[in-house]
């Protein structure tokens, strides 16, 4: 029988949101509700699952949560303005532009119209630099939930080789960092591949953690790694199934080759994506705590 863990973020999820219980009490008795406000542009079915999800979630813990849905040909100038308003509203602590924005929007120049004390996605230039040097302001939240999971399953970093697959600003750059900071769960050695890196299986084969986050289904294969490795895997993919939904959803690994290789691996659905959510929860507590 396999001794494979499944790093479960459904289950350390669960464990945050107890957590985040006390920290919520604490401030409606200061008479802070923490709040956050989303905007979507454009009708992208999966983004509009994402948004309805996370809002549906804060307001599950009785945050306040609203979502602004503009049209795909939303001028820049309109979204700026909007952003202007929420940054000086104090019902909402956090502000979120759901990504991606449309090719005509700069989605650089909208992250940096957000109030840097108001960005919990933490994108802001600013608070990009802030999580470079150590000092995070508001980690972002994919890569905050990945480390979440390594230290709720007592996966430490310290001397292991890590190969992030993919360079994104949302995943594998902030993980890069994250992992290879000089910090209590982190001290990993860090490699990241992306769409350009040469014999890209020589890199992985070495790694103690293989974290992916490129979008491909089936792409880590059993080959590419070592045996006994850890995998996380980010990827969100749809594929076609023969279902009522007519798809479904897998990771970046094919599963069945590479199930009984590694010593744990994170599911998909229920791996990274509800840590995702549970650290924008988390972040918007943060940002009504310090700036509320
Ligand atoms: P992105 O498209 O911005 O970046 C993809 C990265 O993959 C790029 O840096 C690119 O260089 C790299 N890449 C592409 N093809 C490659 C190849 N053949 N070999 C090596 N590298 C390759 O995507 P993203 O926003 O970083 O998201 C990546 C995946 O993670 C997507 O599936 C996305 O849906 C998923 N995601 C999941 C969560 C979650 O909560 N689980 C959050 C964010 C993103």
């Amino acid at each position: 029988m396999s001794k494979v863990k499944i790093l479960s973020g459904k289950d350390v999820a669960n464990s945050i949101y107890d957590k985040l219980n006390d920290r919520i009490i604490s401030l409606a008795n200061k008479d802070i509700i923490p709040g956050l406000c989303v905007i979507l542009v454009g009708d992208d079915p999966a983004s509009q699952i994402y948004v309805r999800t996370k809002t549906k979630k804060l307001k599950s813990l009785g945050l306040l949560s609203e979502a602004i849905f503009l049209p795909s040909d939303v001028s820049e100038k309109k979204v700026i303005n909007i952003i202007g308003d929420l940054n000086i509203d104090n019902q909402y602590h956090g502000i979120l532009i759901q990504l991606p924005l449309p090719d005509h929007i700069d989605s650089h120049k909208i992250i940096n119209e957000i109030k840097p004390e108001k960005d919990v996605d933490g994108f802001h230039p600013e608070n990009v630099g802030w999580l470079s040097i150590g000092k995070p302001r508001f980690t972002p939240c994919t890569p905050k939930g990945i480390m979440k999971i390594l230290e709720y399953y007592n996966i430490d970093l310290d001397g292991k080789n890590i190969v992030i697959i993919g360079r994104s600003n949302i995943v594998g750059r902030p993980i890069s960092i994250l992992t290879s900071l000089n910090s209590k769960g982190a001290n990993g050695t860090c490699t990241v591949c992306h769409s350009k890196t040469n014999n890209l299986e020589h890199f992985t084969k070495s790694a103690d953690v293989v974290i992916s986050a490129i979008g491909m289904p089936n792409y880590l294969q059993n080959h590419m790694i070592k045996k006994d490795a850890v995998v996380i895997d980010v990827g969100i993919n749809r594929i076609d199934a023969d279902n009522e939904k007519g798809y479904e959803i897998v990771g970046d690994a094919d599963w069945t080759s590479i199930i009984d290789k590694v010593s744990a691996i994170t599911p998909v659905p229920g791996g990274v994506g509800p840590m995702t959510i549970a650290m924008l929860v988390e972040n918007t507590i943060e940002a009504a705590e310090k700036f509320g």
